[in-house]
C-alpha cells in the first residue's frame, strides 16, 4: 500500500503525492461560487465530475495525451479519484471560447476585444462567434481571480512555439467537445484546460499532457442547444442555477456563504447529474 502524501487543498479538490511521484487528485463534493466555498456539500458531485472527466479523456485521447495513469485508489476515494502523472503546469489556463458569455462578454463589452482578438460589432450575451477564439488566461494565485490576457503576451512569456501549440491544442479540443455536446443537444459555450509537460524520464522531451479536469460544469459552459437565444442570459449546466439562487438571498460574496436549502442541493445536484447523462448516453447510478 502506497503511501499518500497530502500537498494541496483546492477549492474543491485535495491533492496527494505518492512514492513513486504520482498524484493523486480526489474531488470532493464541496461546491464553490465566486470562489468562495459553500458550508453545504452537493452528494455525488466529486464523483460525477470525476468520472465525466475520465470519459472525456478518452474521447480527447487522440487529439493530446491525458495526465490519468489509473482509478486504482483507496477505497475511501473510490469513485471521485484519479492517479496522475505529474507534470510541470504551463502557467497559463487555455480558454477557448465558441460563443460570449462571462468574462468575454464582459471584455467585449468594455474593449470591443477579447484577449486581443477584435469581434465584430453587434454581439449581445450568447452570441455565436463566427470561429471559437483562443482566450488565454493568468493563473492567478489563490484568493485572486484569474486575468485574461492575449496571446502575445502568452508568446513574449513562454516562447512564440509553446504559445502557439498551446492555442491549436485547446482549438481542437474546443472543436472535438463541441461537436460531441451538439450531438447530446448541448452548446459547448467555452471551456478552459490545463496543459503540462511530462517530467517522466520516458515521456518524449517537450510533450503537452492534458492535466487537471476537463469538460466539466464546473471548467466549461454547457447551454441547451434548443433554448439557445442571443440577447440574454442562456440557461447552463455550470453554477448559473446557484449563483442566480445567492444572489437572490443578498448574500455579499464574502466568505462565508450562506447553507443550501435541500431543495437547492437537489436541483443543483441535477444538474450534475443531467450533464453527465446529455453528454455520455449513459445513466448515472
Ligand atoms: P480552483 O480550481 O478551485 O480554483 P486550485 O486551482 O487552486 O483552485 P485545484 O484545481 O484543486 O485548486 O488544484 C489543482 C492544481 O493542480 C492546479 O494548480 C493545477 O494546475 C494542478 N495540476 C493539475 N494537473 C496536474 C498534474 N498532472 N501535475 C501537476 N499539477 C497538476
Ligand atoms: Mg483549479
Amino acid at each position: 500500500m502506497p503511501a499518500y502524501r497530502h500537498v494541496l487543498s483546492g477549492k474543491v479538490r485535495e491533492l496527494y503525492e505518492t512514492d513513486d511521484g504520482l498524484l493523486l487528485f480526489v474531488a470532493s463534493d464541496r461546491v464553490s461560487a465566486y470562489d468562495v466555498v459553500l458550508p453545504t456539500p452537493i452528494p455525488d458531485k466529486g464523483a460525477i465530475l470525476t468520472r465525466l472527466s475520465l470519459w472525456w479523456f478518452e474521447q480527447l485521447a487522440d487529439i493530446v495525451p491525458h495526465h490519468v495513469v489509473s482509478t486504482d485508489v483507496p477505497a475511501e476515494f473510490a469513485g471521485r479519484a484519479m492517479l496522475c502523472r505529474r507534470l510541470a503546469m504551463v502557467p497559463v489556463e487555455c480558454v477557448a471560447r465558441g460563443y460570449l458569455a462571462g468574462s468575454g462578454l464582459a471584455d467585449y463589452r468594455a474593449t470591443g476585444a477579447v484577449c486581443g482578438e477584435r469581434l465584430p460589432a453587434g454581439l449581445v450575451d450568447g452570441s455565436r462567434l463566427r470561429e471559437p477564439i483562443f482566450t488565454p488566461a493568468t493563473k492567478a494565485p489563490q484568493g485572486e481571480h484569474d486575468a485574461n490576457i492575449d496571446f502575445a503576451t502568452v508568446a513574449a512569456e513562454l516562447g512564440p512555439e509553446l504559445a502557439g501549440e498551446l492555442r491549436r491544442i485547446t482549438l481542437a479540443v474546443y472543436a472535438r467537445a463541441a461537436t460531441i455536446a451538439e450531438r447530446a443537444g448541448l452548446l459547448l459555450a467555452d471551456t478552459k484546460i490545463e496543459l503540462g509537460h511530462a517530467c517522466h524520464p520516458r515521456a518524449a522531451e517537450g510533450t503537452l499532457v492534458l492535466g487537471d479536469e476537463v469538460l466539466t460544469p464546473d471548467s466549461s459552459r454547457f447551454w441547451p442547444a434548443s433554448e439557445w437565444q442571443p440577447g440574454r442570459a442562456q440557461p447552463s449546466y455550470d453554477k448559473q442555477y446557484l449563483r442566480d439562487w445567492l444572489a437572490a438571498t443578498g448574500w455579499d460574496r464574502t466568505p462565508p456563504g450562506p447553507e443550501l436549502p435541500d431543495d437547492v442541493v437537489a436541483a443543483v445536484r441535477g444538474r450534475y447529474v443531467e450533464a453527465y447523462e446529455k453528454l455520455t448516453g449513459e445513466r448515472w447510478s
